[in-house]
């Protein structure tokens, strides 16, 4: 019984674990292809499908057989899996004929008992729902387990009825259930806390801690991708890059925290220019005080109106600091991919090199070229 129970909850742990790792790797691909599919609604109905294609498939190994309830315990917990974790709400018209097809396909639309019981799966199902939505203060584990442990010996029992099990049976099979609805619990727990971890890490690694937008890492992937775009589809490129002049006399003069919070502000504007006319265009900080504005689709012409506005918003920024008006300026270089770029780099070092001659012919400029 021991070892029964040990693989068992192996092959559960093996199944949930495959679902989780599968559905971290659609959701990763979704959001680098920029899907408009609404991811976590994605992940919730693949993982019906999952679900449902693990019921069918271990029951199909077992019918017409005597033991055709062999493989009871693994459904229910695939159940409970989309019930409870998933929080998928099923509408009756899908539900009855999901269910409907699982008698016809066990033939067991004959028997009173698995009328029953198909009866008790529909409302432990929805129970499961209505529990984990419930705001009261008990613990989310007791609701959880109690309703778990209640409809799992009302299903159990039907199933004695119909093939005149043993009372052990009936008590062995309610047990397993319960200990796999423990096991359920703990481990979802575990492997979503993981896989959320993970999520910030690689938000971490792609934005930057000060002012919340992306980094140099995310702007050398960005770019890197466009740059191949260019080669390949022609898509045009371009890029402003600018620099605070005199950033150095804002910390001498006001301190650093006050130098902090002029960047922070200074994203805030970008943002809200770049909001208000194309969101495709993406700002990224690759520097202490530089900052790269990429547009996707722009010649250097078209980049015109939105480099200006940026340009007149900062230097028209005053951010209060403890009561001190501090303000600044920029300096701007903007380029635009060309055929004689070989690689993103040289494409960075055109504009970096305009932002240079800005800063050459005294500060406050835009040089375009
Ligand atoms: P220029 O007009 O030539 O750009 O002069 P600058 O003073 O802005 O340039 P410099 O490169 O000499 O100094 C950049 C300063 O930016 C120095 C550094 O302390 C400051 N800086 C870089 N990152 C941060 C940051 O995250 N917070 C604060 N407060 N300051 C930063
Ligand atoms: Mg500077
Ligand atoms: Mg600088």
């Amino acid at each position: 019984m021991y070892r029964h129970l040990l693989q068992v909850c192996f092959f559960i742990l093996g199944v949930f674990t495959l679902y989780q790792v599968l559905s971290d790797w659609f959701q990763s691909v979704l959001h680098n292809k920029k899907s408009k599919i609404n991811v976590d609604m994605f992940s919730s109905w693949f993982g019906v499908f999952y679900m449902l294609l693990f019921i069918f498939s271990t029951q199909a190994t077992v019918i017409g057989k005597s033991i055709s309830w062999e493989f009871m315990n693994f459904q229910l917990i695939a159940l409970v899996f989309c019930a409870y974790f998933l929080d998928i709400r099923i509408r009756y018209y899908i539900f009855f004929p999901i269910v409907l097809t699982y008698m016809i396909f066990n033939s067991s639309l004959g028997y009173w008992e698995s009328w029953c019981h198909a009866a008790t799966l529909i409302s432990f199902y929805w129970s499961l729902n209505h529990v984990q939505r419930l705001k009261v203060n008990m613990h989310p584990f007791l609701r959880y387990i109690t309703v778990g442990t209640i409809y799992g010996g009302l299903l159990w029992f039907f199933v004695t009825i119909k093939f005149s099990l043993q009372v052990s049976t009936f008590l062995e099979g309610w047990f397993y259930l319960v200990i796999f609805e423990i096991l359920l619990y703990s481990y979802i727990a575990m492997l979503r806390r993981d896989s959320k971890l993970k999520k910030q890490l690689k938000k971490f690694a792609n934005h930057d801690a000060l002012t919340k937008t992306e980094n140099y890492a995310a702007y050398e992937s960005k770019i890197a991708r466009l740059f191949n775009s260019n080669v390949h589809n022609k898509l045009d490129v371009s890029m402003m890059m600018f620099d605070i002049d005199h950033f150095k006399k804002v910390n001498d003069t006001y301190g650093h925290l006050a130098g902090d919070r002029v960047l922070q502000h200074t994203v805030d504007v970008v943002q809200t220019v770049i909001d208000e006319n194309d969101p495709s265009v993406k700002l990224y900080r690759t520097g202490g005080e530089e900052f790269n504005v990429v547009f996707p689709g722009y010649d250097l012409n078209s980049t015109r109106s939105i480099v200006e506005e940026i340009f007149v918003a900062l230097n028209n920024l005053s951010v209060n600091v403890d009561g001190e008006d501090v303000s600044i300026s920029i300096s701007i270089g903007v380029s635009t991919v060309s055929k004689k770029d070989i690689t993103p780099d040289d494409f960075y070092n055109r504009v970096d090199g305009n932002l240079y001659r800005s800063k050459k012919s005294g500060r406050m400029k835009i040089t375009a070229a």
